[in-house]
C-alpha cells in the first residue's frame, strides 16, 4: 500500500503522514490502557516512513523502561509509540485509514470489560516469532 495517511492530534497543533502503512491492530498491555485510556488501535510502519510535518515543537516523548511514547503536549493526544525498527502510530488520528485490524497483541492483559470483536488472531503476548 503506497497511499500517504494524514494524520492530525486533538488540538490540530500537530500534524503528520504515514507511508507504506504495513498493518493495523490492538495492542492490550496495560501501559498502553494507561497511556490511551483504552487498548491501542495501531499502525505499524517503518520509521522512514513515519514524518512530523506541523508542530514538531509540541511532541513530547516519554522515555519509559519499554518502548517510549510520543505525545501532543498541549491537548495529550497520543501519537505513536517507539518499538525501534517499527512505530506503532495511534490510529484514530487518521480520518482516512481503511484497513481491517489484523491482529490483538498482549490478550492476557486486557481489561475484564473490554470484549474482543472480528476475527482476526489474538495473542496472549507477542506473536511467535
Ligand atoms: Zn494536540
Ligand atoms: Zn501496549
Amino acid at each position: 500500500m503506497a497511499e500517504v495517511l494524514k494524520g492530525s492530534c486533538l488540538c490540530d497543533g500537530i500534524e503528520y503522514e504515514l507511508r507504506d502503512a504495513e498493518s493495523l491492530g490492538y495492542c492490550h498491555c496495560t501501559r498502553c490502557q494507561r497511556w490511551t485510556g483504552e487498548a491501542l488501535a495501531g499502525v505499524v510502519v517503518s520509521p522512514e516512513n513515519f514524518k512530523i510535518t506541523k508542530g514538531e515543537d509540541l511532541v513530547k516523548r516519554y522515555e519509559s523502561e519499554f518502548a517510549p511514547r510520543h505525545f501532543c503536549s498541549n491537548c495529550g493526544s497520543s501519537l505513536y509509540d517507539d518499538l525501534g525498527e517499527k512505530y506503532f502510530v495511534a490510529a484514530g488520528l487518521m480520518r482516512e485509514l481503511d484497513l481491517e485490524p489484523s491482529f490483538h497483541l498482549q490478550v492476557a492483559y486486557k481489561a475484564p470489560w473490554h470484549e474482543i470483536g472480528g476475527n482476526a488472531p489474538q495473542f496472549d503476548e507477542n506473536p511467535p516469532a
